[in-house]
C-alpha cells in the first residue's frame, strides 16, 4: 500500500476512538493553564501508545517519535476551553457550568492524539523525528509562550512546525484543509488598561472635585485619532476599547475611572508605535484635565507568520494526500484574530492551517466562541491524517 493510502486508512480506522476522546474532553473543559485533568488524559493516552511524554512549562506536554539524529518537525495542538455557558444542544455537553470547548480545542487534542497513534504505528517511515506539542492557555495567550520559554523548541532543536485549527460555521465543505500563502496571517495583539485618577466628591460641587469621567471620555476620543489621523493609508491596525467603568451613583463624582481594550497591528514595530502614542495621548489628555492617567499593557502576542517554503510544502503534501480536498488561502487574506502559536512561528519556520469542520449548509450555523457552536466530528480523521502525512513527507524531503 502507498504511504498516503496507509495513512488515510489508519486515520479512518481511528474515527470512533478519536470521537470518544473528543467527547470525553468536551464534557470536561478546563481554562487557561488550569488543565490538570486534560493533561492527565493526554499523558495517559500517549503512554498507552508507547510514548514517553514529558511535561514542558506550567501546563504542557511533549513527546517524540521517529529516528533521533535527523531533522525535527513539530505538530501542535491546544487543549484549553472558554469561559462560556454551553448552549450547543450536544448530548456530550460540558459538565462544568460556565466552561465550554467553544473553540474546538477538544478536536485539536483528539486529532493530534490520533496522529500520534498513526506516527507510532509507522515509526519506520520517519526520516527524522516528530515532536508533539500539547499546550494549554491558548485563549489566554500564555501557553505557547510558556512552553517556548521552557525549551519546547530545543533538545532536540525544532526545524519546522505546523498547527491545525478547526473552523465551524464556515462556507467550506467539512474536511477541506485551508493552507495559507507565506506571510502574516493573523495580527499581533496586546491588551491595554488606562486608569484615570481624579478627586471624587458631591455631584453638586464639581468645582472642588477633579472629574475622572470627563478625562476618560476625552482620552477615548483621543485614542480614536491614532487610526483616523496618524496611521498610514496602508496600515492594518485596530484599537478597540471594550470596557469603560466609573462611578456608582448619579450624584457622586468618583475618584477613578478605567478603560481597557485591545490593540492589533500587522507587525511588532507598529505595535510599539501604537503603544507609545496611546500612552502619550492618555497621559497628556489626563494631565490636561488635572487627572493622572496610568497606562499598562499585557498579553503581547507577535503576529502569526506563515513561512513561504513550509506553507508551499504543506500545500504540496496535502495536495498529494487529499487531492482537491485542500486549498490555498489567497495571500491578501488577513485576520485580526490572534493565535498564540505566533510564539512558535516567530522562532521557527511554521505553517498554521485551518480545517473546515462544520458547513453552514449542513446545519453548523455558529462560529467558534459562540455558546451554540457545534463542530463536525467527521473532519477529525482528515485532521489526524494531515498532521501525520505532512510530518512524514516533510522529514522525507528535508533530510
Ligand atoms: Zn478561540
Ligand atoms: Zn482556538
Amino acid at each position: 500500500m502507498q504511504c498516503k493510502e496507509l495513512i488515510l486508512t489508519q486515520a479512518a480506522a481511528l474515527k470512533d476512538e478519536m470521537t470518544q476522546w473528543r467527547e470525553a474532553l468536551h464534557r470536561h473543559p478546563e481554562l487557561g493553564l488550569d488543565t490538570a485533568w486534560t493533561q492527565q488524559f493526554v499523558y495517559d493516552r500517549l503512554v498507552e501508545m508507547g510514548y514517553r511524554p514529558e511535561k514542558v512549562g506550567a501546563a504542557g506536554y511533549t513527546a517524540l517519535v521517529g529516528k533521533p539524529g535527523g531533522k525535527v518537525f513539530l505538530l501542535r495542538a491546544d487543549m484549553d476551553a472558554l469561559p462560556l455557558e454551553e448552549e450547543s444542544g450536544e448530548a456530550f455537553r460540558s459538565e462544568f457550568p460556565g466552561k465550554m470547548h467553544a473553540c474546538g480545542h477538544d478536536m485539536h487534542t483528539a486529532m493530534l492524539l490520533g496522529a500520534a497513534r498513526i506516527l507510532k504505528n509507522n515509526e519506520d517511515l520517519l526520516e527524522g523525528q516528530v515532536k508533539l506539542m500539547f499546550q494549554s492557555g491558548e485563549e489566554t495567550g500564555e501557553g505557547a509562550r510558556d512552553m517556548v520559554e521552557a525549551g519546547i523548541l530545543e533538545n532536540p532543536h525544532v526545524d519546522a512546525a505546523e498547527m491545525i485549527h478547526v473552523a465551524a460555521g464556515a462556507p467550506f465543505p467539512s474536511g477541506l484543509v485551508l493552507i495559507p500563502q507565506g506571510g502574516t496571517g493573523a495580527s499581533a495583539s496586546c491588551r491595554f488598561r488606562v486608569t484615570v485618577t481624579g478627586k471624587g466628591g458631591h455631584g453638586a460641587m464639581p468645582s472642588v472635585c477633579v472629574d475622572p469621567i470627563t478625562a476618560i471620555c476625552h482620552i477615548h476620543s483621543g485614542i480614536e485619532e491614532i487610526f483616523a489621523r496618524e496611521a498610514e493609508l496602508c496600515d492594518f491596525l485596530c484599537v478597540t476599547v471594550g470596557m469603560i467603568r466609573a462611578g456608582e451613583a448619579p450624584n457622586i463624582i468618583p475618584d477613578t475611572a478605567e478603560m481597557s481594550g485591545s490593540i492589533r497591528t500587522m507587525s511588532l514595530e507598529k505595535m510599539e508605535w501604537v503603544q507609545k502614542r496611546l500612552r502619550e495621548i492618555a497621559e497628556g489628555i489626563g494631565g490636561a484635565y488635572r487627572t493622572k492617567a496610568k497606562v499598562t499593557y499585557d498579553q503581547l502576542l507577535p503576529p502569526l507568520i506563515a513561512d513561504t517554503e513550509t506553507a508551499d510544502c504543506a500545500a504540496k503534501y496535502l495536495g498529494e494526500l487529499l487531492g482537491p480536498g485542500s486549498m490555498r488561502i489567497p495571500s491578501d487574506t488577513r485576520g485580526g484574530g490572534s493565535e498564540d502559536f505566533a510564539h512558535v512561528s516567530a522562532k521557527v519556520p511554521s505553517v498554521p492551517m485551518f480545517l473546515a469542520a462544520g458547513n453552514v449548509k449542513e446545519g453548523y450555523l455558529y462560529p467558534a466562541h459562540n455558546p451554540k457552536v457545534r463542530f463536525d466530528e467527521a473532519a477529525m480523521p482528515i485532521g489526524a491524517a494531515a498532521h501525520a502525512y505532512l510530518a512524514i513527507r516533510w522529514l522525507e524531503e528535508h533530510k
